[in-house]
């Protein structure tokens, strides 16, 4: 983990390029030591992957001195290939299990489902834990709740910042539920110690400097797809927190832009089979953000877990009427519960708990 780290130091310096040397099946591992310090000693960095069937052992660093045919020519190694794509450590080349993310007491990814519910808004004490123990009733497994809101108008609510970072904590010790809070400004991080996940927000997808200030932080990130990117682009944003050295990123789609007017956004659930494809990272379906209409949420958060999400995010007040932001799409209590209880079989049918 440590030379993992390091290795990415370097990427900004100098010739860097990814590579990736399958092994042998049974490869022993005192070839697999061998190999890498022979690489460690031309100044390239080993991510190591073992799975079940195959090991995969990634080179980060000026890999174009190595000879790719005698690295081939050696006995346990099963062919040597270059990761062309812009994404690397996302890459699913790279690490070809699913990622698994721990989270709070959590583990996200890898065939784990999880329900992460809460409003859009933290509005009062007695809001908060209230939606938090019925979500929790229900079985959700993580609170939502944005104290930093990115906002279309500078008149509408803002949320409450260091107050609502305070509510959410007195809702985590009330419920026992991680936290998952939007970041909009690296200078407020200090006010997430008691944070879980960190959501960076569709409209900051694209803030690299605060991607990157994220990949040097040791809490999880959960970043959601920014209005109008493409799944590279989203990608190569994951790639930016990777590449400061944190590797627990959660990608979250939340709809996209289209010419449609009926929705809020356009879902684009085909964004979830082709990153598990491309990318070994998990990916959530956010179906309140991408339709803005209620009864749109559980048709779609259906069809999410039959497209391989690994688990759905959904706004829930319980006085949607009168919430702050986002009333209009927000689930009661009583509707979430049987939106998941309605989830569960599907959930079951696809080979996820
Ligand atoms: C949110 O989750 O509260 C939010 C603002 O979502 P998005 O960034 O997807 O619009
Ligand atoms: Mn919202």
């Amino acid at each position: 983990m440590v030379a993992f780290f390091l290795s990415y130091c370097t990427l900004y310096e100098g010739k860097v390029s990814y590579m990736i040397i399958i092994l042998k099946q049974n490869t022993d591992q005192a070839s697999i030591e061998k190999l890498r310090l022979f690489m460690e000693e031309k100044g390239i960095s080993i991510h190591l992957s073992q799975g079940v069937q195959t090991t995969i052992m990634g080179l980060i660093g000026d890999t174009t001195a190595l000879d790719v045919n005698n690295l081939r020519a050696l006995p346990f190694i099963e062919d040597v290939k270059r990761i062309s794509e812009p994404y690397k450590s996302t890459n699913r080349k790279f690490h070809p299990a699913d990622s698994l993310i721990p989270v709070g007491n959590q583990l996200v990814g890898a065939g784990n489902f999880h329900f992460m519910a809460g409003p859009c808004s933290i509005e009062s004490e007695d809001q908060l834990t209230t939606i938090a123990k019925e979500i929790k009733k229900s079985g959700a497994t993580f609170l939502r709740g944005g104290a930093f809101k990115p906002r279309s108008s500078p008149y509408a609510f803002q949320g409450l910042h260091g107050e609502g970072m305070r509510l959410l904590s007195i809702a985590k010790k009330e419920t026992g539920l991680p936290i998952v809070t939007e970041i909009m400004n690296i200078n407020h991080l200090d006010l997430f110690d008691d944070v879980d996940l960190i959501q960076v927000g569709a409209r900051n997808m694209q803030n690299f400097e605060l991607l990157k200030a994220l990949g040097e932080c040791n809490k999880p990130i959960l970043l959601k797809r920014g209005l109008a990117n493409t799944i590279e682009e989203w990608l190569m944003s994951a790639e930016y927190i990777m590449a400061g050295g944190n590797s627990n990123v959660i990608l979250c789609e939340r709809g996209i832009r289209t010419f449609e007017t009926m929705t809020r956004n356009t879902l684009d659930l085909a964004a979830v089979p082709i990153i598990k494809r491309l990318s070994h990272l998990p990916i959530i379906v956010d179906p309140s953000h991408a339709t803005g209409i209620t009864w749109l949420i559980e048709p779609l958060a259906k069809a999410s877990i039959a497209a391989g999400a690994d688990g759905l995010m959904i706004e829930v007040h319980n006085n949607p009427a009168e919430a702050l932001c986002d009333g209009a799409q927000s689930l009661t209590p009583a509707e979430f519960d049987h939106v998941m209880q309605t989830c569960k079989p599907y959930i079951k049918l696809e080979g996820r708990v």
